[in-house]
């Protein structure tokens, strides 16, 4: 007997979730993933020197896809450390399945399916980039589970505004004295504080929402009666939109340079992990809106969510600004929230949430055929 969609996604959920591997170490999701697919009778292709693969269904070159991500954190699970899906892209991958199945059954036009590795490191979308295999796609839909506080259960979103986030390391370079010649010196703590000072300099217009603070600094060894020369630190920067992340830059700059002058201190900073904010397109904004209203009805129809939250997907469209690019919010009561250890979510809304991804993709499809 042939198997149904959501008892197929109850089996392939079970067993992803019970199997996490954290990120650029999904080998054996991807050699599952891989498994399942080629039990669809579709052709799933890997990458030559990573986890993760892609899967087109339908003829032709795809000119819409799906994304999904792939990986766990690791994080302390009742006192022991290990792998752990509390992200959620264990329901992720049970709907790209789904998709996938629904969309090998209809026959409905050429659709890639994106399962793509490391989005907790924030460098999986930046490596498919490279791989080429967005190249030929016009549209490009996401998913995220959401929690109760965000979307009720049954509820969901045609679109996830994730903000900007930048994280900074720094290192001040001042002058070691001994404690009782604090004029041979140049105290790198002094010139710290400076630059906290100045980061409360930088404005932001009135409305639009960002942040940049410093979040780490050490400096000077065990001696008390040592003017420190160095000092290390961090920042963490914030902003709900790419352009108010580039005025925190440019105001950093302004930060630095002032304190160096007025310190005589050289301040090296570098990036040490960033994510762009989200751009969604209302075109496939509606399109999704669309699917899940045909799906679930209008009354499961939920606003668009505006989340402090960062998402590697974004980098698509950042990077291919043609590419018509948005998120599916489905709304399916995570508990107690993302990346908590003990995070669940009512996954018999996977099933659901496969359907109005499938329905996006074809609608998407039809689109991109109508106006070629
Ligand atoms: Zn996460
Ligand atoms: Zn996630």
């Amino acid at each position: 007997m042939k198997e149904s969609l959501s008892t197929a996604m109850k089996r392939q959920f079970d067993h992803l979730h019970a199997t996490p591997e954290v990120s650029w170490s999904e080998v054996e999701t991807t050699n599952y993933l891989v498994q399942q697919l080629e039990a669809m009778g579709l052709q799933p292709k890997r990458f030559l020197n990573m986890t993760g693969l892609y899967v087109d269904i339908g003829k032709g070159t795809p000119r819409v896809g799906l994304r999904t991500d792939i990986d766990a954190l690791w994080q302390e699970v009742d006192g022991e450390f290990q792998a752990n899906h509390s992200c959620g892209h264990d329901g992720h991958m049970t709907m790209a399945l789904g998709a996938a199945k629904i969309l090998a059954e209809r026959q409905s036009g050429a659709v890639r399916i994106l399962f793509q590795p490391a989005e907790e490191k924030g460098n999986g979308a930046l490596a498919l980039l490279d791989a080429g295999v967005i190249d030929s796609l016009d549209y490009l839909f996401g998913v995220h589970v959401r929690s109760l506080v965000e979307l009720p259960e049954g509820t969901h979103s045609p679109a996830l505004h994730h903000g900007a986030a930048r994280m900074i390391r720094g290192t001040i370079t001042g002058v070691e004295a001994h404690g009782a010649r604090p004029e041979e010196g140049i105290n790198a703590i002094e010139a710290a504080t400076a630059l906290v000072d100045a980061l409360k300099r930088i404005w932001i217009q009135p409305g639009k929402s960002g942040s940049i603070k410093m979040t780490q600094i050490q400096a000077g060894g065990t001696a008390v009666n040592i003017i420190p020369g160095t000092a290390t630190f961090s920042l963490d920067c914030r902003a709900q939109q790419n352009d108010t992340m580039d005025k925190l830059m440019e105001g950093l700059d302004r930060a630095i340079k002032s304190v160096e002058e007025l310190y005589t201190v050289k301040i090296d900073t570098h990036v040490g992990a960033a994510i762009v904010a989200a751009q969604v397109d209302q075109d496939a904004a509606s399109l999704l809106k669309q699917a899940i209203t045909e799906i679930v009805g209008e009354e499961h129809f939920g606003d668009e969510i505006v989340s402090p939250g960062g998402e590697d997907f974004h980098y698509y469209s950042f990077h291919k600004p043609s590419l018509k690019t948005t998120m599916l919010g489905l709304g399916c009561g995570v508990t107690p929230g993302l990346h908590h250890p003990q995070m669940t979510f009512n996954s018999s809304y996977l099933v659901e949430g496969a359907q109005i991804l499938a329905r996006a993709a074809e609608l998407a499809v039809q689109e991109v055929e109508a106006t070629q």
